[in-house]
């Protein structure tokens, strides 16, 4: 029996989530010592441990009280969920944070050649996935009846070895789809990684450890797309500057010794600053803009 004054998180062992889910909890101040096995990292920073999964894995683990914490794209976790639902299981976890990482969208492709009028194209067809819950609720929601052929893996291919006729699978850039002339034509699902949770909550110490991870995660995430951004300006010109920049904390506006009709402004932006968004500054009065990225935050 696992006692409860430690919280143990799932995340991917090795796969396109590894990597990012590590950093971010690095970045949240957690650090652990590796063991010879790689499977399980015990928790030097924090009473908080890391077992190294396949993802498919990670919703069950949390239902069934073996880890407390994970990180899991949404199509996985939705998926579990929905097959759940189907074999009355009822809820078991759920995903408290979406993390920004692991972007990708369940999406319907066919061959390169086919015309596409919509949906109702797949009518009567076989459709190869990874994702059959998904792909069904959608067919449903579109009123087409298909099949779904469930694969594990190398769905791409399946047209060619004439298992379906269309497939759903996950997409990022498309570059596995051009490679296997197929096209893509639907979006079923969008994607991103999630910290998922069981549903109940924890009611011993995992609860404040949990708690307090959250606190620096949501710190880690809203400083991963600020910027501070600094300038100059006429004081006449600020309210339209600030209309430029709507995603912003109220800035501190600043006196300059000597200048009384100049301010120096200071404000905490949450989003990109692209080129046209200082072009834009710049033209509106905006004079000496500094964007500088932000390291941490404590709200
Ligand atoms: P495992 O061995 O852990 O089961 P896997 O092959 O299922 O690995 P990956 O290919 O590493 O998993 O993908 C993990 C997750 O990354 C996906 O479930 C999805 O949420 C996300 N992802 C982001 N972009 C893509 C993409 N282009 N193709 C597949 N998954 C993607
Ligand atoms: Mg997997």
């Amino acid at each position: 029996m696992r006692t409860h004054d430690r919280l143990r998180i799932a995340i991917q062992k090795s796969g396109r989530l590894s990597d990012p889910a590590r950093d971010l909890l690095a970045r949240a101040g957690l650090s652990f010592r590796e063991s010879r096995d790689r499977l399980f990292c015990y928790g030097e920073s924090l009473p908080i441990d890391l077992l190294l999964v396949r993802d498919d894995d990670i919703p069950g683990l949390i239902a069934e009280g073996t880890c407390d914490l994970g990180v899991v794209g949404q199509n996985v976790l939705e998926e579990q969920a929905l097959e759940r639902l189907e074999d009355g299981r009822g809820e078991a976890f759920r995903a408290i944070r979406e993390l920004g990482f692991g972007r990708c969208r369940l999406s319907v492709a066919v061959p390169n050649d086919w015309d596409w009028p919509g949906p109702a194209r797949l009518e009567g067809l076989r459709i190869a996935t990874s994702y059959p819950q998904l792909l069904a609720r959608w067919l449903r929601g579109q009123g087409v009846a298909a099949k779904p052929v469930v694969l594990s893996g190398s769905v791409e291919i399946a047209p060619r070895l004439g298992k379906a006729e269309a497939i759903c699978d996950l997409v990022s850039t498309g570059a596995t789809l051009l490679a296997n002339q197929l096209k893509e034509t639907a979006t079923v699902f969008e994607s991103q990684a999630v910290l998922v949770a069981p549903s109940t909550p924890f009611g011993d110490a995992r609860a404040d450890l949990a708690a307090m991870l959250l606190r620096r995660l949501d710190g880690v995430l809203s400083v991963r797309a600020s910027k501070l951004v600094l300038f100059q300006a006429r004081r006449d010109a600020v309210p339209g500057l600030l209309q430029l920049l709507p995603d912003a904390e109220p800035p501190t506006v600043m006196a300059i010794e000597g200048q009384d009709n100049q301010v120096a402004l200071q404000a905490l932006c949450r989003s990109a600053m692209t080129w046209q968004r200082l072009e834009d500054m710049k033209r509106a009065g905006a004079s000496g803009l500094l964007v500088l990225p932000v390291e941490q935050m404590l709200a």
